[in-house]
């Protein structure tokens, strides 16, 4: 029977859902010197400008959700100086393990696409910030700062998904800054495929053609594989041995993924995690008991209780809480702790597709898992 293990000391989001006994390796990191195919391509980019042409040439988009594109991000920041540059954590449990098997997967892309970013925004910068879960990419770092003033540093590993604007409350403790992207503040956030892309791209390959994703079996360990985009699920599945009969598909983690069909649903350049689980059998809701769990496990500090309740009781209730659904960031987080099964966070993703002005076009026939209140 699989169990589901809390990390006490951790945000209230980490839970894990593997077997009971198993427990994070030990790692060192392999010498992997960045490959001879890159090594041009990356000592060709040495400044913002050059960085921003390679990704138009490239055309390297988004490969993590919630993180802002990497060329956005620099047009957003224009001339001014980057504070910061902050590597994302991998979103899923537990992190360290599954990040050091990315950096045994992908270590020579990249180191190669690290050392590239460094050097093209090191003028400005001074401080690389990256999970403090995430040992093997904090060591990576350390290793390409080696002889530049960097100064390299683990985060607090308080926030959930890596969402960025979570990223700033930890960062800058600026609730103003909530719907910014982290680029108005002087942020660069990078997710490692991202890193990974850009070394392969400076090796003169052009597009993201696949990724690492992780894959997790309620039960079982979970494992890493490298899948084509565009590959479907029910393949990689296949692939490798993980039969999807009588099971649920998530795409995206188990706390704020969403339901897909295996035989539909295809890899994403942002698809970093598919589950499977067991259909899980219904529970039903009830009423708020006003516990106030929600509103304290919320990452940006909103009342998921009183949205749900404004939704309901408009004319009663202050419009304002409708409008901070704007704020919310999908993480699932005030669904899963919520001891009365309400789907807040669906619903509150509803609102906020309409305070858009955009239809929820993806219910129910993508539903969302953080709607599903049975999850335990
Ligand atoms: S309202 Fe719920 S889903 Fe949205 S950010 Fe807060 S905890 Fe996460
Ligand atoms: S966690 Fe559920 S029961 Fe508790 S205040 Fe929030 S909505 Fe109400």
């Amino acid at each position: 029977m699989s169990a589901v293990r809390r990390f006490p000391g951790r945000m209230s989001g980490g839970v894990y859902f593997g077997p009971a006994d198993w427990r994070a390796k030990k790692w060192a990191i392999p010498p992997s010197p960045i490959p001879e195919s890159a090594a041009a391509g990356v000592a060709a980019v040495t400044n913002r400008a050059d960085l921003s042409a390679l990704l138009r040439r490239v055309a390297l988009g988004k490969t993590n959700l919630f993180t802002p594109a990497l060329a956005d991000q620099l047009a957003l920041l224009g001339e001014r100086p980057v504070r910061l540059l902050v590597l994302n954590l991998l979103p899923s449990e537990p992190e360290s393990t599954l990040a050091a098997a990315l950096t045994d997967l992908a270590l020579p892309h990249l180191r190669a696409g690290l050392t590239l970013l460094d050097m093209a925004v090191r003028a400005d910068h001074r401080l690389v910030a990256v999970d403090r879960h995430d040992q093997r990419t904090l060591k990576v770092w350390r290793s390409v700062a080696q002889g530049h003033d960097l100064e390299v540093k683990a985060l607090l590993g308080k926030y959930p998904l890596a969402h960025p604007l979570v990223l700033l409350r930890v960062l800058c403790r600026r609730s103003a800054l909530n719907y910014q992207a982290p680029a108005a503040a002087g942020f660069l956030v990078v997710d490692p495929i991202t890193c990974w892309a850009l070394g392969r791209a400076a090796a003169g390959e052009t597009r993201l053609t696949h990724r690492p994703v992780q894959v997790v079996v309620e039960g079982l360990e979970p494992v890493l594989a490298m899948a084509p985009v565009g590959e479907p699920l029910q393949d990689l599945f296949a692939r490798l041995g993980f039969p999807t009969t009588g099971m649920e598909c998530i795409a995206g983690g188990m706390l704020s993924g969403r339901l897909v069909n295996p035989a539909d649903a295809v890899m994403e350049p942002h698809t970093d995690v598919v589950a499977l689980r067991p259909t899980p059998r219904p529970e039903p809701s009830a009423d708020c008991i006003g516990c106030g769990w929600c509103v304290q496990a919320c990452p940006t500090a909103l009342n998921p209780a009183a949205i749900l309740a404004a939704a309901g009781m408009r004319a009663a209730m202050p419009l304002a809480h409708l409008y901070e659904a704007a704020g919310c960031i999908d993480c699932g987080l005030c669904t899963y702790l919520c001891p009365s099964r309400l789907p807040l966070a669906a619903t509150i993703h509803t609102i906020k597709l309409g305070l858009a002005g955009r239809p929820d076009t993806e219910t129910p026939a993508n539903q969302k898992v953080f709607s599903s209140p049975e999850l335990r």
